[in-house]
């Protein structure tokens, strides 16, 4: 299957908890297993600063583009500032933007290896994300004339930023489920918001997905952004579920399932995941875009 994917995401952040390399390693790991050929590979290319102008305000790009952060701006960020960050990042959100476009042209799943930056407001960045892939992929995709879209953000945390963003758009349905009590504090409130218990187990977190995403589909979107977090698992760093790894398999498949049963384009995302190993996050990913080739 046709993957959206670019080694310049494996960005140098020096020691940190978000390993920047999973990135890579599940690319290769797909080219192992054979479910991506070399030739299934789209490198993206950066988005244009006026994609980006699209959801981000000049005064915040303009700051990103010179290095002019404040040592409060990167604080929030939680990011190093670099050029090659900057640069890492806007291929990311290009990427985004390849696999949204060719999943709508080809009316089926289209997966980046990478993406789902959905801490990014539109005047500043936090929580690892500089800036919003998904929004401005949305509002690149508005612009091509397609308009409704439904985002369904599984990662252990809200979706903050895209809820913002969109928060008075009528055609763009977010619906994040995600562990309450966890960064971010303020959550701005989205279509729908699911906000779990802290230790919350497979059965429970299915059960809950199972019920919300008949209400996501009735929505009528266009195609749907699907933000497939790694860090609902039950071993990681960051996170307070505890979702086994075949618990994610298959809420993925559930996710999936209803988006093929529907007939709707689909790009999948991978936002966070922070697992003690980095190998259960690579595996995590990895199992998810082995569903979405199933069928494709
Ligand atoms: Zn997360």
């Amino acid at each position: 299957m046709q993957v959206v994917y670019s080694q310049r995401y494996h960005i140098d952040i020096g020691p940190h908890v978000f390993p920047t390399r999973k990135y890579q390693l599940v690319h290769q790991r797909l080219l192992e297993t054979g479910v991506v050929r070399p030739s299934d590979v789209i490198e993206p290319k950066p988005a244009p600063w006026n994609d980006l102008a699209l959801v981000h305000t000049r005064a915040y790009l303009a700051k990103m583009r010179a290095g002019l952060l404040t040592t409060a701006d990167i604080a929030q960020l939680e990011l190093p500032w670099s050029r090659e960050m900057v640069e890492g990042f806007r291929t990311m959100v290009g990427g985004t933007i390849e696999a949204a476009r060719r999943a709508v042209a080809r009316r089926g799943i289209t997966v980046h290896i990478g993406g789902g930056l959905h801490h990014a407001f539109a005047n500043h960045g936090e929580g690892f994300c500089p800036f919003n892939d998904v929004a401005v992929a949305i509002r690149v995709l508005r612009r091509d004339g397609v308009e409704r879209v439904a985002v369904i953000d599984l990662d252990v945390h809200h979706g903050n930023g895209t809820a913002f963003i969109f928060e008075s758009d009528p055609r763009v349905f977010t619906f994040s489920m995600h562990q309450q009590h966890n960064y971010p504090e303020w959550k701005p409130r989205g279509s729908l918001d699911i906000g779990l218990a802290d230790g919350t187990r497979d059965a429970d977190y299915l059960k809950a997905l199972e019920d919300a995403l008949p209400a996501v589909m009735a929505s009528n979107p266009d195609y749907v952004l699907y933000l497939a977090g790694a860090d609902p698992y039950e071993h990681d760093q960051l996170g307070g579920l505890r979702l086994t790894r075949d618990g994610l398999r298959a809420r993925d498949r559930l996710v999936i399932g209803h988006a093929r049963k529907s007939g709707l384009p689909m790009a999948i995302v991978l936002a966070g995941g922070y697992a003690r190993s980095v190998d259960d996050t690579v595996a995590i990913h990895t199992a998810t875009i082995h569903e979405a080739a199933r069928g494709d």
